[in-house]
């Protein structure tokens, strides 16, 4: 055999090698007849911590792909927080003296309210009574649109915020106060506070 003869028998050889690995290529994730195997299937790995955002929680891939699992809108508990990852659901404020008028407030900034915004306040304890305002909006309209409720010691109870009838925190206790959008007449420049009272 010359060497031009050994050249193409080992050419045609890779050819056919070739050819035959092309064959199989399609192959791939098909049930293999020459009893080769094939990888088995990728399965997601997952974090146990959990994500979340403002709204939901899920738990992430580990193994690099843009998948989730057990995603779903936050729980949330008595407490504002979300009974299932934790999330606070609720922004801490409290009750400061305000300079210009010498009350005891506090007061959130002017605000245009989106349609099924939901405020969420906690405020802490130290303080007797309360009452509320709320401006630039018929006040008519806040016994429903607002939900307010104390707890102290464990016990919650439905808080009244007329200025008149005391809600009793101690020092440990917390008032919880939420606002639904969808519920008031207008939602654009508002603003509300809630005033500490002596009764
Ligand atoms: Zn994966
Ligand atoms: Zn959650």
């Amino acid at each position: 055999m010359n060497k031009k003869k050994i050249f193409t028998s080992l050419l045609c050889f890779s050819m056919l090698a070739l050819a035959a690995c092309g064959g199989n290529k399609g192959k791939e994730g098909q049930t293999s007849t020459s009893g080769e195997t094939s990888e088995p299937a990728h399965v997601h790995t997952f974090s146990d911590a959990w994500s979340k955002n403002n709204s939901e929680h899920w738990h992430a891939a580990t193994c690099g792909h843009e998948v989730d699992k057990d995603r779903a809108a936050h729980s949330m508990n008595d407490n504002g927080l979300c009974s299932v990852c934790g999330f606070d659901m609720m922004e801490s404020v409290s009750i400061e003296l305000d300079t210009d008028s010498g009350e005891r407030i506090f007061k959130t900034s002017y605000m245009d309210l989106g349609e099924n915004e939901v405020l969420r306040y906690r405020i802490s304890g130290g303080h007797t009574g309360y009452g509320f305002e709320l401006e630039d909006h018929d006040p008519t309209n806040l016994p429903d649109a607002v939900t307010a409720y104390t707890i102290v010691d464990g016990v919650k109870t439905p808080a009244v915020l007329d200025g008149h009838t005391a809600v009793n925190l101690g020092a440990e206790g917390k008032l919880y106060f939420i606002l639904e959008a969808s519920k008031l007449s207008s939602r654009d420049d508002v603003w509300f506070k809630i005033v500490e009272r002596n009764i």
